[in-house]
């Protein structure tokens, strides 16, 4: 049985909105992952449910509003427009948000068509698996569905639904929101919520805001380790929870350079792969003025707040910054690594960017011996490699296997079994998705989805659902 408490349903109507998923004509189950449903206890689950269909008992769905930063300018309203919150699901490990994105039309649907078609809905599933897996915080895919129905975009796609666990979707935009309206009333009762749900050991606003800080520098340091690119940075993007939330045109490098970019829609590169932490401390900045309201009331002062909120903000810098060398350093089988690492790791990168070395097989192949295969420039790699010898630790295998993984979702490799469900094979789809849940751990006979992709198969852009 289905345990519902949907806390985020109770606050205040001007939250949301309680909106039922649109029907979808024939539901069909593309990917299920039966060992998350089972941690859910919704194991009982099927299509009907997973495409909002059938509304299982004590769920309540509703749409969630919120604001956000778009690329820097400001959008006062979006909200879930097209996805609906079923409603939360309590078990022995947490709260989880269940959340079916592409159920249709909302109040929040602007020009959309509330839709996703199977190839986002896929990509999500197969990513948000793999970091889960990889050992980042992220939202979790429970399935992805057909509809049955048709979805425009540059032309026909088959329509997907994707049912998405997160411990919430509370973003920086939805602080943002209230503060734009000066609802402060409702800023309040959001803090108190999200501290509460997430952060109950902060005992205030501040040290709410210094968890928030603090999860998203560990968040994207990990990112950087996985040379993983989100593409859409926006504060209503970025959930304070510090999970990696909505994967649109996300993608991860293969030949490392510090400047990629995939998103088509990103012509100037605000969410460059190195762009990265200094965007995440300008959503932060965002976040930090949403308090000053209700810390002004707090600690008698306007400037007193600011002053509180912005020291807060400027330990991101240096949180990052420790956390960085800590995912890197193990990336080289540094078990403590000191501020002399730090050197050690950028030269590295220097060299890897100075080739266009692949990123996870130059990390993983410092194991046995072959990272330097990926050089061009092999004299300097060796110079750089006696240096490693004397640095790292004496089990250094082990923490390299556990700090980089064999196989990424590569470009292509989502891009082929995308086209392969698109042709009605979900077999590829599945495949990759069981052997990217076991990144650090690849079978010989899965060696080929480590490869980097050939010319042809090289993916230079990546779109929007
Ligand atoms: P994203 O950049 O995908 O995170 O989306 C930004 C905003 O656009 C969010 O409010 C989404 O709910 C909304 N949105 C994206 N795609 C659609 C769509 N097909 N129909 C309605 N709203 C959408
Ligand atoms: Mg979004
Ligand atoms: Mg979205």
């Amino acid at each position: 049985m289905t345990q519902f408490d949907n806390s985020y349903a109770r606050l205040p109507d001007r939250f949301f909105t309680r909106i039922a998923p649109e029907r979808a004509p024939a539901p069909e189950m593309v990917l299920w992952n039966a060992t998350l449903a089972e941690e859910l206890g919704v194991a009982d689950w099927n299509a009907e449910i997973c495409a909002g269909n059938v509304i299982p008992d004590g769920a309540d769905p509703i749409a969630q509003v919120y604001a956000g930063h778009q690329f820097g300018g400001w959008s006062p309203q979006l909200g879930d427009g097209r996805a609906v919150m079923l409603g939360e699901v309590v078990t022995d490990k947490g709260r989880f948000d269940i959340h079916l994105k592409g159920a249709g039309r909302t109040p929040y649907s602007r020009n959309g068509d509330g839709r996703a078609w199977i190839g986002p809905v896929l990509r999500e599933f197969i990513v948000s698996e793999f970091m889960h897996a990889a050992g980042v915080p992220t939202t979790r895919a429970l399935a992805a569905v057909r509809t049955g129905g048709r979805v425009q975009r540059e032309r026909a796609y088959p329509g997907g639904i994707l049912v998405r666990v997160a411990s919430s979707h509370i973003r920086v935009g939805t602080f943002q929101y209230f503060t734009a309206r000066e609802d402060y009333e409702a800023v309040r009762i959001l803090t108190d919520h999200a501290r509460a749900r997430h952060f109950p050991q902060a005992t205030n606003t501040l040290e709410f805001y210094q968890e928030v800080v603090s999860a998203q520098a560990k968040l994207i340091a990990k990112w950087m380790g996985l040379g993983f690119v989100h593409g859409v940075m926006n504060t209503d993007n970025m959930a304070v929870s510090g999970e990696t939330i909505d994967f649109g045109p996300c993608a991860f490098i293969d030949g490392y350079s510090p400047k990629a970019v995939y998103s088509s829609i990103d012509t100037h590169g605000r969410y460059a792969y190195e762009q990265q932490p200094t965007m995440a401390h300008w959503n932060l900045a965002q976040l930090g003025s949403c308090f000053v309201p209700q810390m002004e009331e707090e600690l008698g002062g306007q400037q007193q707040a600011i002053d509180a909120l912005t020291e807060v903000l400027h330990s991101f810098p240096e949180l990052y910054q420790a956390e960085w060398r800590k995912v890197f350093g193990a990336k080289l089988g540094i078990s403590d690594p000191a501020e002399e690492d730090v050197a050690l790791i950028q030269d590295l990168l220097g060299l890897m960017a100075k080739d266009g070395a692949d990123f996870t097989n130059t990390f993983r192949g410092l194991l046995d011996g072959s990272a330097r295969d990926w050089m061009l420039d092999r004299e300097a790699f060796d110079t750089w490699a006696a240096r490693w010898q004397e640095r790292r630790a004496p089990d250094w295998q082990e923490i390299v296997a556990k700090a980089s993984p064999a196989v990424i979702p590569r470009n292509h490799r989502i891009e082929e079994a995308i086209a392969a469900a698109l042709a009605g094979d979900d077999s590829k789809a599945e495949r990759l998705t069981e052997v990217l849940t076991q990144p650090f751990d690849l079978a010989e006979a899965d060696r080929a989805l480590s490869h980097p992709p050939t010319e042809d198969q090289m993916v230079h852009q990546t779109f929007c659902g």
